[in-house]
């Protein structure tokens, strides 16, 4: 497909990509320890199913997905359970959170790994498999596929899946050496998704700046009548929504979802580990993460979910001169960390050890100069400089009427602004204040309720022992009769 259609706004960034797609993709090492977070996926977090001493195969579910929207958790490898406890986990928070600790065995030896024929078995059946194979959003939302596959409710099928090998985000490479290397299994995925949403038409979206993903998508395609769609470099092309427009001209309608207009859009490492938990029987226990920026060796590396980033770091040469702060995601999207012994979680697709250029902390904040570059480069169509001015003044009322809740953080606004103000962090503490109010004035609300059905029930239980004591009370004397010629009293009627 050569046709596409622009989207509003975006910006041209300074690439970066070259620096670690130069290397074939790594087998990352076996550390001694894994520590594997419960909670990898939006949704309900993962219930464990082991505690410390057990022993664990390879692939063995170690958490079980609770509920509809979560996803299972399992063990990288064999070993021995450590602990299942809290740790420090990589979130912008910077609060631990509850993990499976394994000591390795070094044995890496598997649980027996079941195929599934999916043509034969009942949508329902597959999308619980890959909910228990832990199968999510590879490309950084790991929200769970199974939810996505369920088109019930939204409507009959889709218009176009939409499969996402833009890679926009500078610095990051890891989905365009999979489609480079792992092609015919990302298209094995995708015959699945076909099979569940039979969709009208399958697009690959991919910025033209990764010929060679384009050619082996292409290769691995011929025949099925999938659509490699080449569209410009242009950030943040990633994006669903920019995606969308760009391959469909169609957009989700604000606070609509995009099986709204028909479509359903997932990343392209998730269509390999679909294809690996549904045709080898292995759970998602692994991901290709690129290490990048102040390392002696960038690369990619298919590292086991739990290894510690310093280790990955160091599988790279170790730090370079110059590293200021560790970023998660590139530096478009991403968030700063403070440590560097928090394990490769679903969601990491990027780390970058960043110099003080890369995190623009060179320049210091000047005063909003009012010149509207941001305005022409939000692919939201939002007013950033407003949204700024509210979030400061802390009038979170008049930013959410101004759609602060459509920002995708996609950090376009803050490249541009000359005055280098950090807006998405302006409108990150605006989100986070608006949920902490909603949250309090729900929380208010139910102790209400609470409150409300206690007062009732107490109510009625008094009503209830009046009633009963009535029951019991003796007759009156104006109820009992005396029986003419015994003397004896009984009951009226
Ligand atoms: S780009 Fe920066 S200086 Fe210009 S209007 Fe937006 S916030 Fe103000
Ligand atoms: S971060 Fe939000 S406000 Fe800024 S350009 Fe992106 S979508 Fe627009």
């Amino acid at each position: 497909m050569s046709a596409w259609f622009p989207f509003h706004g975006g910006v041209k960034t300074v690439r970066h990509k070259t620096e670690s797609s130069q290397r074939p993709i790594q087998p990352g090492l076996l550390p001694s320890r894994l520590v594997v977070p419960l909670h990898q996926h939006v949704g309900a977090t993962a219930k464990p199913m082991v505690q410390p001493g057990d022993r664990v195969l390879k692939g063995q579910m170690i958490g079980q997905a609770d509920g509809y929207v979560s996803a299972a958790v399992h063990a990288p490898t064999s070993g021995r359970i450590m602990a299942v406890d809290q740790q420090p986990v990589p979130h912008p928070s910077g609060l631990p959170d509850w993990c499976v600790t394994l000591e390795t065995d070094g044995e890496d030896h598997w649980i027996e790994r079941k195929p599934l024929d999916y043509r034969r078995l009942h949508p329902s059946d597959l999308r619980n498999a890959i909910r228990n194979a832990g199968v999510v959003g590879l490309g950084g939302a790991v929200f769970p596929s199974a939810v996505k596959m369920n088109l019930s409710g939204h409507c009959e099928r889709l218009d176009h899946l939409i499969l996402n090998g833009a890679e926009c985000e500078p610095w990051m490479s890891c989905d365009d050496l999979i489609m480079r290397e792992r092609a015919a299994e990302i298209v094995a995925g995708i015959h699945i998704m076909v099979h569940v949403l039979n969709p009208h038409q399958v697009l690959i979206g991919i910025e033209d700046d990764k010929p060679e993903a384009i050619a082996a998508m292409n290769a691995a395609c011929a025949g099925t009548g999938y659509q490699v769609c080449p569209v410009p470099t242009r950030y943040p092309s990633g994006g669903a929504k920019q995606l969308t427009k760009l391959l469909t001209n169609k957009e989700a309608p604000v606070n609509g979802r995009s099986t709204d207009i028909g479509v359903q859009c997932f990343n392209v490492a998730t269509a390999y580990t679909l294809h690996r938990a549904v045709n080898h029987g292995e759970p998602v226990i692994s991901r290709i993460v690129t290490v990048t920026g102040q390392v002696a060796h960038p690369q990619n590396i298919d590292a086991l979910l739990g290894t510690a980033f310093a280790d990955l770091i160091a599988q790279c040469g170790g730090y370079s001169d110059g590293v200021e702060r560790l970023i998660m995601g590139g530096p478009m999207m991403g968030f700063a960390l403070h440590r560097d012994d928090v394990p490769v979680t679903k969601a990491t697709n990027c780390i970058l050890a960043a110099s003080a250029r890369e995190l623009t902390l060179e320049q210091p904040v000047m005063p909003c100069i009012r010149c509207g570059d941001c305005v022409d480069v939000c692919p939201a169509d939002l007013l950033p400089q407003q949204l700024y001015w509210y979030a400061r003044a802390k009038e979170f009322d008049k930013a959410r009427d101004h759609h602060l809740f459509s920002c995708i953080e996609c950090g376009c606004c803050s490249y541009v602004c000359p005055s280098h103000i950090p807006l998405v962090q302006y409108y990150r503490y605006a989100k986070n204040e608006i949920w902490a109010r909603e949250k309090e004035k729900q929380q208010a609300e139910l102790a209400r309720q609470r409150h409300r059905a206690r007062m009732e029930r107490l109510e009625r239980e008094k009503q209830e022992r009046e009633a009963k004591l009535r029951q019991k009370a003796p007759p009156s004397r104006a109820e009992l009769v005396v029986v003419p010629g015994t003397g004896i009293s009984e009951r009226n009627g």
